[in-house]
Order: structure tokens, then sequence, then C-alpha cells
């Protein structure tokens, strides 16, 4: 106890109760900042590393308020922000969650680095996993950092480009975790135009044979909350997009899919 004494991550907020971050009732913990700027990111406030709205806290405090909601929970999620960007301080936190019998949880971006996130992959029961596509579209709808006022651009051509190994980051950590049974759903944010949803679904199809637990969760991009609603909503698809890429999913072999409009 004395190594959670000693530790302190930024928190941004805890939701004692919630059923939407996996599996059961679940603690959501929300912690502070991320390496990428999603346009469409409803909780922005969290994305900077420092922020008037967090607070340093032990992971003492954190595992203390984890006991406040026992035994009404079945485990915990560590949510952000994106959480694998303290994955190093996280260890020591799951090791001692599991020993109250809780199961442990990542709500990830899915881009970190695999290797470094070996030891505390290896404690985490199930990622919820965001699918961020693998094209060009993607440096302008995740990863420009100068874009702070979280704008939508007029002209979606980049004159950045991301390097390769950023483009196929998300789906080959996503290929990783489901050889290792750690997937329990994975994520995709539809906006139209920055990445062909079609090709995702084919790709993601291929990954998820063999897994047919694994939730498939189709999300109608939403402006609320978005630093730039007007811009975002020129980009919102309509229930008919929604319902041809769940069918179009079903059609590729994927069996649990669930569309949220
Ligand atoms: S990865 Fe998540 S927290 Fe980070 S910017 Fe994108 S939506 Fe927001």
């Amino acid at each position: 106890m004395t190594a959670l004494s000693n530790i302190t991550l930024p928190l941004h907020r805890i939701i004692p109760f919630s059923n939407v971050e996996g599996a059961g009732n679940r603690i959501s913990i929300f912690l502070q900042g991320c390496k990428l700027n999603c346009l469409y990111c409803h909780n922005p406030e969290t994305i900077p590393r420092y922020s008037a709205d967090s607070k340093r806290v032990s992971l003492r405090y954190l595992y203390d308020q984890v006991q406040d909601s026992m035994p009404f929970i079945r485990g915990v999620t560590i949510s952000g922000g994106e959480p694998t960007i303290h994955h190093r301080k996280l260890v020591p936190l799951f090791q001692a969650l599991r020993q109250l019998g809780l199961s442990c949880y990542l709500d990830s971006s899915g881009f970190f680095e695999f290797e470094p996130m070996q030891e505390l992959i290896a404690l985490t029961d199930k990622f919820l996993f965001d699918l961020k596509g693998s094209g060009l579209g993607l440096q302008a709808l995740c990863f420009e950092r100068k874009n702070q006022s979280g704008k939508v651009p007029d002209n979606l051509i980049t004159t950045q480009r991301m390097k390769s190994a950023n483009l196929t980051r998300n789906l080959d950590n996503l290929r990783r975790l489901l050889a290792l049974g750690k997937i329990e759903e994975v994520r995709l944010v539809v906006m139209l135009d920055f990445v062909d949803s079609y090709e995702l679904i084919e790709q993601t199809a291929t990954l998820l044979k063999g897994h047919p637990e694994v939730i498939f969760k189709l999300i109608r991009v939403h402006a609320k909350g978005t630093r730039d609603p007007d811009g975002i909503t020129a980009y919102i698809p309509d229930i008919g997009y929604m319902n041809q890429l769940e069918q179009y999913a079903r059609k590729c072999g994927i069996n649990k899919v669930i569309t949220v409009c």
C-alpha cells in the first residue's frame, strides 16, 4: 500500500456506478491526458496533460474510491483521455484491484506502443477498443495536435503525412489483443468522408473471424460536447447510412453488431 500512496496520476473525474463501460456494473475512472486530438472528441477537456478541471491524486486515493463502490460493482474501467499513456503507473493499481476480486478494463483509443505495455496488458481483463481508421484522413480526424481549437477543416486534404507505422498501429494492436482474448468491444465512431467506413468494416471483420463473442459497436458521431459542433454537423451520417453499415458488417460475418444513433 505504500507504493500506492507514493504514485500519483492526473484524475479528471470518477463515475462510481456505470453500466455502459464494459460488462456489469463498474466504477469508471477518467484520467487526464491524450496524445490524440479527435475532432469528434466529446470530452476535449481531457486531452491536455494538465487542466484546471483535473487534480493529481494518489493510486491509494483511487483504490479507496473503488472500495467505497464495493460490493455493488463487478469491476473497474479506466478511461480518459487515454489511459495507456499512464501504463506504468497503472500496473500497481491493477495488481491491487485484482486482489479485491475485481476485473480491470481499459477504454483505449488503440494507439499505443504494444511492447512497453505488455505488463499492463497482462493485468487487463478486457479492452474497450476504439477503431480509428487506417487511411490518410485519420491525420486530419485524430492527429492534428496543432488544431487545439478542434476546428473541422474546410478542406480535408492534409499537408502533413502520417508516419506509415501510425497508419497501421491501431489495427495491429487490435489483432494482437484479439489473439490474447483481451477484447470485449470494438467501437467505430462513424463520421462521413474522413475514413472509409466500409473498408474499415471489412478489415475488422477479417480480424474478428474466430471471435464471435466480441461486440462491434457502430456509433453515429454527434456534435454535442465537441469543440466545433457546426463543423461536425456537416459530417453526421443519416440513419439510413448507419443501417447500411450495420447490414454490411453482418454480411462481412461480424456476429454481434450494435448501432448507436
Ligand atoms: S482518443 Fe478519445 S480522448 Fe483522445 S482525443 Fe480521441 S476521442 Fe478524445
